[in-house]
């Protein structure tokens, strides 16, 4: 059975700053939470101000006290600059970069995709992915290095059927994970991925809200269960620490064994 971590467990991340996007809510919201309960100074960033300003309370009222709280929309170069700005304003560099933002505007199967929506898809969850990577990297090199996580899904092993543009941006992330972990290994950076299996939050609610919906879901996973954010913030944590430090270009499945080959 799932329980939630101690806020005693574990302080490898002291010092390190870590910026982590789409992070008011839902997994990235965890991830936050997770990084900062183990000592890290965070920054929160999505979209919408409301949303963040609720986020950096909630996280202070948790104890975590060295929060930014900066929006930013993964797709525009300018928000991109303003949350690297404003990080480095406020705590002087970046260790850590977790990318996690990604949308779905389609719901039906890979070839019945419209351009446009594949277009969208792929600009948000890998194109945002990999200029992130790009822009934040001379940030990390200035610290001796660090790491970078792609938030992937279980979705790239396996395509869910109606979100076929999603599960096939989900796949390109592996591959970016592959390319920059090589390209950053002498600079001291990390590059590693999780892909979720199906976690509870808004992204994901129409795979559980209604009881049919729901037990297909829970069919495709051999736990039974479906996943809380906090299952994926303790993975991440893992990946940034020095836990995790001969490992590389690798991808973690945390998806209680859902079907994971591609
Ligand atoms: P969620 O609960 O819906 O949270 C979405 C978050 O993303 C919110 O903070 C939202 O805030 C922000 N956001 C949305 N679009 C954004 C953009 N363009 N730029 C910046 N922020 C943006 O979603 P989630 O389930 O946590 O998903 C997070 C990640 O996990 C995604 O990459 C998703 O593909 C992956 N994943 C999820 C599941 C699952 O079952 N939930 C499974 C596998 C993988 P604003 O509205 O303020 O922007």
């Amino acid at each position: 059975m799932f329980r939630t971590f101690s806020t005693t467990l574990l302080k490898r991340l002291e010092g390190k700053i870590c910026v982590v996007t789409a992070s008011s809510d839902g997994i990235g919201f965890a991830i936050a939470k997770r990084l900062g309960v183990e000592g890290a100074k965070i920054v929160v960033s999505s979209r919408e101000q409301a949303n963040v300003d609720e986020a950096v309370n909630l996280l202070k009222k948790q104890g975590i006290s060295d929060v930014l709280g900066v929006t930013c929309h993964v797709a525009k170069e300018n928000d991109r600059t303003k949350l690297f700005d404003e990080t480095i304003k406020k705590f002087g560099g970046i260790d850590v970069l977790v990318s996690n933002a990604a949308v779905n505007p389609a719901v039906c199967s890979v070839l019945q995709s419209s351009e446009e929506a594949w277009d969208k898809i792929f600009d948000v969850n890998v194109k945002a992915s990999y200029l992130l990577a790009k822009e934040v990297k001379p940030y990390i090199i200035e610290r001796g290095g660090g790491s970078i996580v792609f938030i992937s899904s279980i979705g790239g092993y396996q395509p869910f059927d109606l979100l076929g543009a999603y599960s096939v941006s989900k796949t390109a992330l592996f591959g970016l994970t592959k390319a920059a972990s090589l390209e950053c290994v002498r600079d001291n950076i990390r590059v590693n991925c999780v892909a979720p299996g199906v976690i509870e939050t808004k992204f994901s609610s129409a795979l559980y809200t209604t009881e049919a919906a729901k037990e297909e879901t829970l069919n495709t996973i051999p736990m039974r269960r479906l996943g809380k954010p906090d299952e994926i913030g303790s993975v991440v944590a893992f990946l940034v620490s020095d836990d995790a430090s001969f490992i590389t270009g690798e991808c973690i499945v945390a998806a209680g064994g859902a079907a994971s080959r591609l």
